[in-house]
């Protein structure tokens, strides 16, 4: 067919009114209102006039750019449309990705979530008396019961439970902290930070590598508000090393009447190494160590909501809870929620690989792993045909959320080799699609660890689509 000139495929643009009586244009009303669609057929319009100049060796018909019409339109009103913040699949192996949300909720806690948001709650009343109750109350007892602790509250995060135990307890005063433990989070929260945000005055003590219990000793005043021990959750000091122990530390501030604050970050609730993992301090051990306050997050190695639970005594934690900061970093029932019902899972000793998401992930065999890694890797390779070479290898995953940062937990990767070299672009493609992958070497690599089992339908189908785009166009003469 020969070229035509710019003009005469202008002229076969449709008319936005033609394309709204066709089956095409009676599928976008059905679908989006009716003024949105009209616009995103105007904008299509323009768009499409643009490829033609640019375009200038193709030769559509009248009904290519209609359909071409239609599917611009279509893509920007569902892209308008969707939701910004939507479930997508984590290829990446790490198991508490913060960008990712972090830990995935159990189903119970979502069922659990759901009833207490679609029905009014004794959030704030005590229905034994008929009082007005207090929404901490939902709580605190199973928080004491799991951790053995006299009290204990939830914040927003743990970010907030330092901030909030640094306002109450070290305004205009000194905290002593180990020079091993001045920690950067990521996201810009540096323990130095948030203590001088809150008024308090840092002390430093000890050396990066060695901080002894004579260390905290000599740097306490009459102005000491707090002894500080921050768990160095996203990084590893190795070597020549030497820490205060919990016990000695709690011992110390007894001896001189200064609470000791035990920030542990992840805040395990169980022995890790019952998973495969190394050891970590539990929230138990730091209370039954004499800690006077223990803060820890929701969404870590707990595997519940995002919050920051702060457990230890009882007058400490009641004058928290008169601070007035405490109405601006209190949770929402959805949190209470979700977190009573997580500690009900930690309570009933059920079988965590069972119940949480976590500790099913990490539980995953090697075996298992290879096994899911091959079915995946083999079905990819019939999508995807000489597109890509699809192998398996095996990796490891990561925990992720600064927990356990040099922990890696042996998988299998599903290894795409794109034959046309574009495994950026093809990343890229992932995404748009909502998927996450991890990028190596030419490679694109999916550690199906963190990939759910319903969620493979969904790979295989974006894989798919980046095969049919990989095919030959149809806008070619
Ligand atoms: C993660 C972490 C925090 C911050 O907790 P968020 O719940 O993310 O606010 C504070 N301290 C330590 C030691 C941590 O590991």
């Amino acid at each position: 067919m020969e070229n035509r000139t710019l003009q005469e495929r202008m002229r076969l643009l449709p008319a936005i009114d033609k394309i709204l009586s066709d089956p095409p244009g009676e599928a976008l009303i059905a679908a989006f209102p009716r003024t949105k669609v009209v616009e995103a057929l105007q904008e299509a319009q323009g768009k499409l006039r643009e490829e033609l100049k640019r375009e200038n060796g193709s030769c559509p018909t009248r009904e290519s750019l209609a359909a071409r019409l239609v599917e611009i339109a279509r893509s920007d009103l569902e892209s308008r449309f969707s939701l910004s913040l939507r479930p997508v699949v984590n290829g990446t192996g790490v198991i508490l990705h913060t960008n990712l949300g972090r830990a995935l909720l159990p189903p119970s806690v979502v069922q659990h979530l759901t009833e207490v948001s679609t029905h009014y709650t004794n959030l704030e009343l005590d229905l034994d008396s008929g009082e007005r109750g207090h929404r901490s109350s939902h709580l605190e007892g199973i928080l004491c019961d799991l951790t053995g602790a006299e009290s204990a509250l939830v914040v927003n995060n743990n970010a907030a439970a330092m901030y909030l135990i640094l306002d109450t307890f070290a305004r205009g005063k000194e905290v002593v902290i180990s020079r091993g433990e001045l920690v950067e989070i990521g996201g810009s929260f540096r323990i130095p930070d948030v203590l001088a945000k809150s008024g308090a005055r840092l002390v430093e003590v000890g050396a990066t590598n060695k901080t002894r219990l004579r260390d905290y000793e000599h740097a306490i005043t009459e102005n000491t508000a707090l002894l500080l021990k921050v768990h160095t959750s996203n990084y590893k000091i190795m070597g020549f090393v030497e820490t205060t122990s919990r016990e000695s530390l709690a011992a110390l501030g007894k001896e001189r009447g200064i609470p000791v604050v035990d920030d542990l970050g992840s805040g395990a609730l169980v022995d890790l190494s019952r998973y495969g993992l190394p050891r970590e301090p539990t929230v138990q051990e730091s209370i039954r160590s004499g800690m006077d306050l223990a803060a820890f997050s929701g969404d870590k190695l707990l595997g519940g909501p995002q919050a920051g639970i702060i457990a230890g005594r009882k007058s400490l934690v009641q004058e928290m809870e008169k601070n007035p900061m405490m109405r601006a970093l209190r949770v929402s029932k959805l949190v209470i929620a979700g977190l009573e019902s997580l500690l009900q899972i930690y309570l009933r000793e059920e079988d965590l690989t069972a119940a949480i998401p976590f500790y099913r992930m990490v539980s995953r065999t090697p075996s298992e792993l290879e096994e899911t890694a091959r079915a995946l890797a083999s079905r990819l390779q019939v999508v995807l045909g000489n597109e890509a070479s699809v192998s398996v290898l095996p990796g490891t995953s990561e925990i992720g959320a600064g927990s356990l940062p040099t922990e890696t937990l042996p998988t299998f990767l599903v290894a795409l080799a794109p034959t046309s070299q574009k495994e950026e672009h093809w990343a890229g493609l992932l995404r748009e699609q909502d998927i996450l992958v991890r990028r190596c070497q030419g490679e694109l690599l999916l550690d199906v660890r963190t990939i759910l089992q319903e969620e493979q339908p969904l790979v295989l189908q974006a894989f798919s689509r980046i095969a049919k785009e990989e095919g030959p166009g149809e806008w070619n003469c």
